[in-house]
């Protein structure tokens, strides 16, 4: 997709600095919508992103924002609004990985992995919800995991967030159908970045010798399911849960 099919759209793309939300934020941009990204360390690459927005003719912005905070999601769903004048997408793509078997994962392990994956995007959807209802159209989409589907071992708080995701995207569909908003889960494979860059290889030699396509997906292939999400083409799609794995999970 890249013919416009979102100009002048309002988005936010939470976690934009790097990774998928980088990839996802200038895929919005290219197909047309101004986006705001929020990042929490990430500075000097999230402001990278938004001179690319810029670049492309969008307005682009870029806030340090903690998902796990709802003022900080109130703060900066009211900034987006106040620099493109309008907000029709969110996307929550935020999220950690705080891998341990379970007899040696720490409490503060299990709460940091929830906060963020699973809380994180309740906080930006009650965030939107009131805006998107009373404008009566609104495109959300999670980014979820085939681990929230299948479990994976070592990653019990992260899968139990993963699959939160796709609870909370299924209920909210039910809730806000009836105002014209569509909310889906985006659930990626081994996607090349840094969160995979950094796990062990070990690790990543096992998850590549699942994927069927037989090789590491990029950011940019999960980016433009995203944006067809947020398109007039998947007008009739909400509730669903839209793996983007080359087949790793089957
Ligand atoms: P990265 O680690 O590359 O990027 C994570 C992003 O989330 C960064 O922009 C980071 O911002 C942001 N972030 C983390 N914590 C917070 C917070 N508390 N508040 C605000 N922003 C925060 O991850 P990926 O790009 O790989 O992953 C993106 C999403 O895709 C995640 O939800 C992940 O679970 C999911 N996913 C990834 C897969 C993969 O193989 N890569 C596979 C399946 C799902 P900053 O760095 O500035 O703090």
């Amino acid at each position: 997709m890249n013919n416009m099919e979102l100009a002048n759209k309002g988005a936010i793309v939470t976690g934009g600095s790097v990774g998928i939300g980088a990839a996802i934020a200038l895929d919005l941009a290219r197909n047309g919508a101004n986006v705001a990204i929020n990042y929490r360390k990430h500075v000097d690459e999230a402001n990278k992103i938004v001179e690319e927005i810029k670049k492309m003719g969008r307005k682009g912005l870029a806030i340090q924002a903690d998902v796990t905070l709802y003022a900080d999601a109130e703060k900066m769903v009211q900034s987006a609004l106040k620099e493109f004048g309008r907000l029709d997408i969110l996307v929550n793509n935020a999220g950690i990985n705080q891998d341990a078997v379970v007899w040696k994962m720490t409490e503060e392990q299990w709460d940091s992995v929830m906060d963020i994956n699973l809380k994180g995007c309740f906080n930006y959807i009650r965030a939107v919800a009131g805006i998107f209802k009373a404008q009566g159209h609104g495109r959300i989409v999670n980014i979820t995991s085939i681990n929230g589907l299948r479990g994976k071992f070592g990653q019990s708080n992260y899968s139990a967030s993963k699959a939160g995701i796709i609870g909370l995207t299924k209920s909210v569909a039910r809730e806000m159908g009836k105002f014209n908003i569509n909310i889906n889960a985006v659930a990626p494979g081994l996607i090349e970045t840094d969160m995979v860059i950094n796990a062990p290889e070990e690790v990543r030699q096992k998850a590549l010798a699942e994927i069927v396509l037989g090789r590491i997906g990029k950011p940019e292939e999960v980016a433009s399911v995203v944006s067809f999400l947020c398109s007039e083409k998947a007008r009739h799609i909400t509730g669903e849960v839209i793996k983007v794995d080359g087949g790793q999970y089957i």
